[in-house]
């Protein structure tokens, strides 16, 4: 394999796995079906681990599987098992370091671009409930000021 069809390869895997994390969480756990593991992650939990933490770890069990078959002779799924796992390290960074911060030592975010992703998802945690929420991405985030407005009418809707 050349190394731009590896590179390409990890590079949309990382890219498609923001895509698939945000469609998991919007429509697997914050519906019925999902709710009981993800709940945990909306309301204050004792501990150091919370049930949607279950999450990462089926991620990481398919991560681990695909480089498994991608090391019996399929070098692209081995690829793209490494593009998923660098989602899983920057998600950890990120969303379990940068803003909820749950590591041992503080993070600092620095630069617009990571402000913005952290009051997005602050915004997404301004819900306690399944329905309501907004911000569904993890890498990725919107215009605050635009989720703002879309909170508050999906605040209105759900109270009517
Ligand atoms: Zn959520
Ligand atoms: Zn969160």
């Amino acid at each position: 394999m050349s190394w731009y069809l590896a590179v390409s390869i990890v590079v949309l895997s990382i890219l498609g796995m923001e895509i698939f994390a945000w469609l998991v969480h919007k429509y697997i756990m914050h519906s019925r079906l999902g709710w009981g593991w993800h709940e945990s992650h909306h309301i204050e939990t004792k501990g150091v681990f919370e049930k949607n933490d279950l999450y990462g770890v089926s991620f990481s069990v398919i991560a681990a599987s695909l480089f498994i078959i991608g090391s019996m002779g399929y070098p692209k799924l081995w690829m793209m098992a490494f593009g998923l796992t660098i989602y899983g390290v920057l998600y950890g960074i990120v969303h379990d370091g940068l803003i909820h911060q749950r590591w041992p030592f503080f993070i600092h975010t620095k630069g617009r671009y990571l402000k913005r992703l952290v009051q997005a998802h602050r915004l997404h945690h301004a819900t306690h409930e399944r329905e309501g929420a907004v911000s569904f991405g993890f890498l990725y985030a919107g215009d605050v000021r635009r989720l703002k407005e879309r909170l508050k009418s999906n605040h209105n809707k759900t109270k009517t």
